[in-house]
């Protein structure tokens, strides 16, 4: 996988000092192929990676790190900027209502995202008005009725007589007269953008004046999003992307390519048919996802700014020789609770977030309250020596900390399962470090 290739070669780049043109190089080659991968636009992937080697050729490899850590910092914080840095704000009108109109092919998402987009301003104690702006699709207003009657937001609509443009102008009137601060007007989509759609479109747009243009891409169409966006913002002067099904399994590369090709900032994410399945979008976020590397590198500098280096150490040895026990486990949810809350730590580590997300998985102080009974009631031979632990001596185990059999076993199996996470996670930190952090 993509991951584990990444952190082959960034665990081969040891070494202190500064960080050497071969050491870039080699990294490059397996940054370049993971964003092609991940579908992002070749010419973008050629600037970005030239770019990076620019800044990463000669910088200083500190404290703890590895010239591989270096690396991997520098890149995500490009991909970060490259994506607009930080969160782009919804725009709003000072002069209410805010008009947001939406655009994009058919089956984008148009229509569920404006219903998300309208509960997320209801919450937010505004009082958005939708208007159901496409009348060639069987069935299309009727389905903005059924989700504004669910989440509890008017929805304005005319029938499928009325132009689409005499639509929102009526629209936007009667939102000023009833007092919505927020207008959104739900657009048709085409299975491919034609000139017919995009004169319409224009003229809403030249009716209404709207605060945000809103083009809506579906993030697993890949590189298509990057056409599709590029012949939209040419024509409508899009203010935003929102960008859908990045609940599906595609990394999310589109979304680096619509930003880079047409500067327009990603606004929202979708990540589910749900109604409440729409989020700001972080671009830090979704540079991790990208890589493929979680949180890597704050979740390392947060366990280098708390955690005792020496014992550090000491453990990630026995990571590596598989001498990891169960009274190491103790000590290492010592220290794990001092990073903070659990479930945020989970977000930093890669492929954790994912597992987070499953049903059965159930992560929280009082969870870890219960997996360290049943380990305070092992005995020192059991703790030492997990390989003991049979049958019998589990169901002693569990009597003993007031747990279920089930529970127990889970627990020895989950162990064996972060023993091997451990190793690769130490494998790919590139190697016994040492001294403190250097922040
Ligand atoms: P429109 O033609 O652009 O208005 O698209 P719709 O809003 O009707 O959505 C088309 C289909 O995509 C529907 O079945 C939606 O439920 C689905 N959909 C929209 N957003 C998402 C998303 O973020 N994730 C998933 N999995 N499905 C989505
Ligand atoms: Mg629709």
């Amino acid at each position: 996988g993509l991951t584990t290739r990444l952190q082959n070669v960034f665990s081969k780049l040891r070494g202190k000092g500064k960080v050497s043109e071969e050491d870039v190089n080699e990294a490059m080659r397996e940054v370049r192929l993971a964003l092609l991968e991940a579908d992002v636009n070749f010419k973008v992937v050629k600037e970005f990676i030239s770019k990076v080697k620019e800044k990463a050729v000669g910088s200083e490899v500190m404290g703890s790190f590895t010239p591989g850590m270096v690396i991997i910092d520098i890149v995500n914080k490009e991909l970060t900027d490259l994506m607009g840095g930080t969160q782009a704000k919804l725009a709003r009108s000072n002069k209410p209502p805010t008009v947001i109109m939406m655009a994009g092919l058919q089956g984008a998402g148009k229509t569920t995202t404006s219903a998300k987009l309208a509960k997320m301003l209801l919450k937010g104690n505004h009082r958005p008005l939708m208007v159901a702006g496409d009348i060639y699709r069987p069935a299309a207003i009727k389905q903005l009725q059924v989700l504004g009657e669910q989440i509890k937001v008017p929805v304005f609509a005319l029938g499928d007589g009325v132009s689409p443009v005499e639509i929102a102008r009526q629209a936007l009137e009667h939102a000023k007269e009833n007092g919505n601060d927020y207008l959104i007007i739900d657009t048709a989509g085409r299975l491919h953008v034609d000139e017919e759609l995009m004169e319409e479109l224009k003229q809403i747009h030249a009716t209404v004046t709207p605060d945000e243009v809103l083009l809506v891409v579906d993030a697993m169409t890949g590189q298509d999003a990057v056409n599709v966006a590029e012949s939209f913002h040419a024509q409508l002067a899009l203010t935003g992307v929102v960008l859908t099904k990045l609940d599906g399994d595609t990394r999310g590369g589109a979304a680096l390519s619509v930003k880079a090709v047409t500067g327009c900032p990603i606004k929202f994410a979708s990540l589910g048919e749900k109604i409440d399945a729409l989020e700001p979008f972080h671009p830090e976020r979704m540079a991790s996802r990208i890589l493929g590397m979680g949180d890597m590198l704050s979740l390392i500098e947060k366990a280098q700014s708390s955690i005792d280096a020496d014992k550090a150490k000491e453990m990630e040895r026995k990571m590596r020789n598989a001498e990891f026990t169960f009274d190491d486990f103790l000590e290492q949810m010592d220290q794990v609770k001092k990073l903070g809350p659990i479930d945020q730590i989970m977000d930093m580590i890669p492929g954790m977030g994912k597992v987070k997300q499953m049903k059965d998985v159930k992560v929280d102080e009082k969870q870890m309250g219960r997996v360290e009974a049943i380990v305070r009631s092992m005995t020192k031979e059991e703790k030492q020596n997990p390989d003991l632990i049979n049958h019998s001596r589990r169901k002693r185990i569990a009597a003993g900390s007031g747990s279920n059999l089930a529970d127990v076993n889970r627990l020895i199996k989950q162990f064996d399962e972060m023993r091997r996470m451990m190793k690769q996670l130490s494998d790919m930190m590139g190697g016994p470090k040492s001294g403190k952090a250097a922040k």
